[in-house]
């Protein structure tokens, strides 16, 4: 193994998709990799469009 524990401390940052957002048209970037066919929300839409219950929080 090549990596220490130091790397499990320091994890990278998050990685960024670039893609376009589905209600505004604007380009933005995700901290998740877009899927086809699904709606992608830049930020500021993403806080109208979101659900109120969020399945995914963890990864926030
Ligand atoms: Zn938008």
């Amino acid at each position: 193994m090549a990596y220490g524990d130091r790397n499990m401390r320091n994890r990278p940052p998050r990685e960024f998709f670039k893609t376009t957002c589905t209600a505004c048209g604007k380009e933005c970037e995700v901290p998740f990799k877009p899927t086809e066919g699904k709606p992608v929300y830049c930020k500021e839409c993403y806080a109208i469009h979101a659900p109120p219950r969020e399945d995914r929080r963890r990864r926030f």
